[in-house]
């Protein structure tokens, strides 16, 4: 049996729904209440099992008594554009904390999550990095972040937005998702369930900072999610000074195992390319990538830079971004610049470190926001 434990209790999130009609079992309940309850917490996004009002009151009352269906505990709530982006800060069992960000949009709501508090990978322009790793969250913290986002969507304004539900999960908040595969792909299938969330795997895009083993993974797997890859600098030299990950799964080799995945999958890869002025934006740089990129089914994200005090990195001026654009265009590559949210509360890309005291200087993640 799979570990049920998050705490103490058994962590409701972070049971399949086999295991939930193992437990009801245990207790003398018919399987068909553990399909009740499963529906209750991914179509009716109940958190609480008084609100659960199809199962009889001895079984409510059990539940609230022996599980946890809540462990992210909301510390801090900050909205940006006319609230349509409102991050979240949340303190984890073991005190560490973690961030995820809502973005609505007229025809789709995003969230991103975070996999892990804290990031082994080091790059220098994102402030998660900074923390190290403090702890893996389990499936079930991955997917409460979901249903926190589902939640705040229904309580929008309808007269703010027409969307009624999620419509794309984005794994790029804190951590590296492949640096947790198991606990992060158990999230996807349980927010992929179609007897649950119901959420296709064609709207759930991980990013990954370049970890070759997790690309041939995830080539493997049978639900076609999208991949992203932190690519951020056209030559090893300078990669390897950004992000150490390349100084074990250098370009050459990272993009060899790309290309297997796009064989595998034949599904189009994303590269996400942080601007940063002086260090990677030149045309000649973008030149660089055309080259490398050239012929390959994929598209590029180009995202300026949000700032990060304390760091020496300066943002790209607009003119560079769009010749930039212009390059990489010339040779035959796809590319968009990222539509920026919620720089004015740190939720945009690079910019989430969950450092409660200090919301507003903090920096992090993988690249986030807008597909
Ligand atoms: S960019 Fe992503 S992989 Fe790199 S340190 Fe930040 S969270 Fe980790």
């Amino acid at each position: 049996m799979q570990r049920i434990m998050n705490s103490e209790r058994p962590y409701l999130y972070d049971l399949t729904l086999p295991v939930l009609e193992q437990l009801f079992k245990g207790w003398g309940q018919p399987a068909f209440r553990a399909r009740q309850l499963y529906r209750q917490l991914y179509l009716n996004l109940s958190d609480s099992p008084a609100t659960m009002t199809d199962l009889p009151l001895a079984l409510r009352e059990r539940l609230a008594a022996e599980t946890s269906t809540t462990t992210l505990e909301l510390v801090r709530l900050q909205t940006a554009d006319q609230g349509l982006t409102r991050k979240a800060l949340f303190r984890i069992p073991g005190g560490e904390v973690v961030e995820t960000v809502l973005m609505v949009y007229p025809d789709r709501a995003t969230v991103c999550v975070s996999t892990q508090a804290g990031c082994a990978m080091g790059c220098v322009f994102c402030a998660t990095g900074r923390l190290g790793l403090l702890r893996n969250l389990s499936a079930g913290e991955i997917v409460e972040q979901v249903l926190w986002a589902a939640r705040e969507l229904q309580q929008l304004d309808p007269g703010t937005t027409p969307i009624q539900r999620i419509t794309n999960v984005v794994f790029m908040g804190m951590g590296e998702p492949f640096a947790n595969y198991d606990r992060w792909w158990q999230a996807v299938e349980r927010l992929h369930d179609p007897h649950g969330f119901n959420l296709g795997a064609r709207n759930m895009t991980v990013s990954t900072v370049g970890q070759v083993t997790g690309i041939r993974r995830l080539a493997r797997e049978a639900l076609p999610i999208n991949l992203a890859i932190s690519l951020h600098a056209p030559d090893d030299a300078l990669r390897s000074e950004m992000m150490p990950i390349n100084q074990r799964y250098p370009i050459a080799e990272l993009l060899a195992a790309t290309q297997e995945y796009i064989a595998a999958t034949n599904r189009r890869v994303s590269f996400e390319y942080v601007l940063l002025q002086g260090k990677n934006d030149t045309p000649e740089q973008a030149a660089a990538l055309g080259t490398l990129l050239h012929g390959m089914l994929c598209h590029v994200n180009l995202i300026p830079w949000n700032p990060v005090p304390g760091t020496p990195l300066g943002r790209s001026e607009r003119a560079r971004v769009l010749r930039f654009q212009q390059v990489l265009q010339a040779h035959g590559i796809a590319c968009t610049v990222r539509v920026e949210r919620g720089i004015a509360i740190a939720a945009a890309c690079g910019q989430l470190a969950g450092l409660p005291g200090d919301l507003a200087s903090s920096a992090s993640v993988h690249i986030p926001l807008g597909e």
